[in-house]
């Protein structure tokens, strides 16, 4: 590493690669720091006990994937060069335009203007609406989801997705060979043909092409002013082996982006606030306009009419707007790895199931005493098929929640502080449209468990705001540009910088934004739809 570049970038989730990437093709000199690992399609986990070192635990495991669990709402998230891109479900869709009309959101930033970065990230993430591979039918979920909502008089569609499903080929951004998918269904634990269109596939390889170096497993810590030379950087290097041994180090860039996702910025914000006070001037606002995107996980429709295998095809394949006057409401099929539905296979009794197991035992006895057939096929055949998941349809809701939790720092980490209260007619009204798909397919609609009574909680994948764009300081902590207040050559780009819920998968918006930060910063100005500047993408 070079004791200064011209721009670090922290983070290596949609905001970050874009960021970095445009940056260097720009002209840039680029360091891009990731705390988690750089993974190899070969290193992704398969079997139960690999999934398990999966997770992200700090200063024990480094896993692509964090849970962390907070008072009323969970957050999932993802470490990693490529970041939540490793294990994402894949959809892309862009925010409807009246979500950038409301007033949370500055005014330079419309749907129009987004439009044309919209364009390039679309672009670069390959991003279609699923057309099944060679031999394959669309998947039974998409097909029973489809039909669960014209039975409720709605119409669902196919959602654009980055999931490739031709012909073996080499990314054409330069991230190596892709197989077509095979719809082993384990999108969110990363996928071994390459066929998910994750950022190492394209943005990063693209910037690297570019010159831009990257630096897995370096944890920023620290990030100080240094007299109109930019900001010096400071970070832990984790050791692969032992995470709990750690390497201290710095850089300096003359321009900073933060792109360590809702959490992962905020917190390095607030740590440098109130701990280290090398950035004491941040807004009085950092923390603020929280949003879990309305998210609604771990719901479903239990018993349908027909059989789903939910976990065959990549784990979300079509939506259905379900847009009421008050909020809007979008709810995808979701499908989830094979591993977590072997585990419900296992929680949930199934029926007969005992009674499976005892009649496979007392055959096989029997049979070694001498008394029975021998076969035994036909017992055991039973024991494993037409479990309690197989006419199972999981829902992702999202919709328009009231985007008012707040990070807060509480000396040591960042803490949610979130309530549902002002949201909890979005999320009736959500109930309300699954349960009428359920009934579409003679299903049981069944809640997230966490949201069952005394919890009362949530789980989201998809959280937002904290380090959110507005018009001044007062009322926001970044500008619409992506520049911090107080903080010149200081840019946010990530889902922090996002001040409402969007109601649909956010990680396109994001990239659209931080595609947005780095025209801003190479050109002054908005990019147009035909611009002679517009970036080259392969
Ligand atoms: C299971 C699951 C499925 C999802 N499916 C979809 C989907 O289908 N479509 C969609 O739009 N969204 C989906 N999401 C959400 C999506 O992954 C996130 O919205 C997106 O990744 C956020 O992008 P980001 O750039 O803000 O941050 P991230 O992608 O989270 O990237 C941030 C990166 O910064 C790193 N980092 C954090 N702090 C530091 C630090 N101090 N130093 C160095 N590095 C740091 C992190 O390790 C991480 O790699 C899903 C999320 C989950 C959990």
């Amino acid at each position: 590493m070079r004791p200064s570049y011209d721009v670090v970038v922290i983070g290596s989730g949609f905001g970050g690669a874009a960021t970095a990437c445009r940056l260097a093709q720009g002209g840039y000199s680029v360091c891009l720091l990731e705390r988690g690992k750089r993974w190899s399609k070969t290193d992704f986990p398969r079997s139960p006990a690999e999934v398990a070192k999966c997770f992200w635990r700090k200063d024990k495991s480094l896993g692509f994937l964090e849970y962390r669990a907070f008072r009323r709402i969970d957050v999932v998230q993802g470490c990693g060069v490529g970041g939540g891109s490793l294990h994402y479900f894949n959809v892309h869709l862009r925010t409807p335009a009246e979500i950038f009309s409301s007033r949370a959101w500055p005014r330079e930033i419309t749907r129009a203007v987004l439009d044309p970065y919209y364009s390039l990230a679309e672009n670069m993430l390959d991003s279609a609406p699923l057309s099944p591979p060679a031999g394959r039918e669309l998947p039974r979920r998409t097909s029973v989801f489809l039909a669960a909502a014209s039975a409720a008089g709605r119409t669902a569609q196919l959602v654009p997705i980055g999931v490739y499903t031709g012909s073996d080929r080499a990314n054409p951004h330069g991230g190596g060979a892709q197989s077509a998918c095979d719809y082993s269904g384990n999108c969110m634990l990363g996928c071994d043909l390459h066929s998910k269109n994750t950022l190492d596939l394209n943005y990063i390889p693209l910037a690297e092409k570019h010159g831009a170096e990257t630096f897995p497993l370096h944890e920023v810590e620290r990030i100080e002013p240094i007299d109109g030379q930019g900001y010096r950087v400071t970070y832990r290097k984790l050791d692969s082996n032992n995470p709990r041994l750690s390497q201290p180090g710095s850089v300096v860039g003359r321009k900073v982006i933060l792109a360590g996702g809702t959490l992962g910025t905020t917190e390095l914000l607030l740590r440098c606030k109130f701990s280290h006070c090398t950035l004491p001037a941040l807004s009085p606002r950092l923390g603020c306009r929280f949003s879990g995107n309305g998210d609604f996980i771990l719901a479903g429709a239990m018993d349908t009419d027909r059989e789903i295998d939910p976990g065959r095809g990549p784990s979300i394949t079509a939506g259905v707007d379900c847009s009421t006057p008050n909020n809007r409401i979008f709810i995808e099929d979701l499908g989830y790895p094979d591993a977590f539905m072997w585990m419900m296979e296992g929680v949930i009794p199934g029926e007969n199931r005992l009674i499976s197991l005892f009649k496979a035992v007392s055959t096989y006895i029997s049979s070694t005493l001498g008394n029975g057939s021998g076969r035994i096929g036909f017992e055991v055949d039973k024991l494993f098929r037409g479990g309690a998941t197989t006419r199972f349809l999981p829902y992702l809701g999202m919709g328009t929640d009231a985007a008012d939790g707040r990070l807060r720092w509480n000396g040591d980490q960042v803490e949610i502080v979130w309530s549902h209260r002002n949201s909890r007619q979005m999320f009736r009204e959500m109930e309300q449209a699954m349960k009428e798909l359920s009934r579409g397919v003679r299903g049981r609609y069944v809640t997230s468990i966490l949201w069952h009574w005394p919890f009362r909680k949530l789980l989201t994948a998809h959280p937002l705001g904290g380090s959110f764009m507005g018009s001044d300081p007062d009322t926001s902590v970044v500008s619409h540009r992506g520049e911090v207040w107080g903080y010149p050559d200081l840019f946010v780009a990530d889902g922090s910088m996002i001040p409402s819920a969007l109601s649909v998968n956010p990680s396109l918006t994001i990239c659209a934004l931080a595609e947005r930060v780095a025209f801003w910063i190479l050109h002054g100005r908005d990019m147009g739809p035909h611009d002679p500047d517009r970036p080259a993408t392969h």
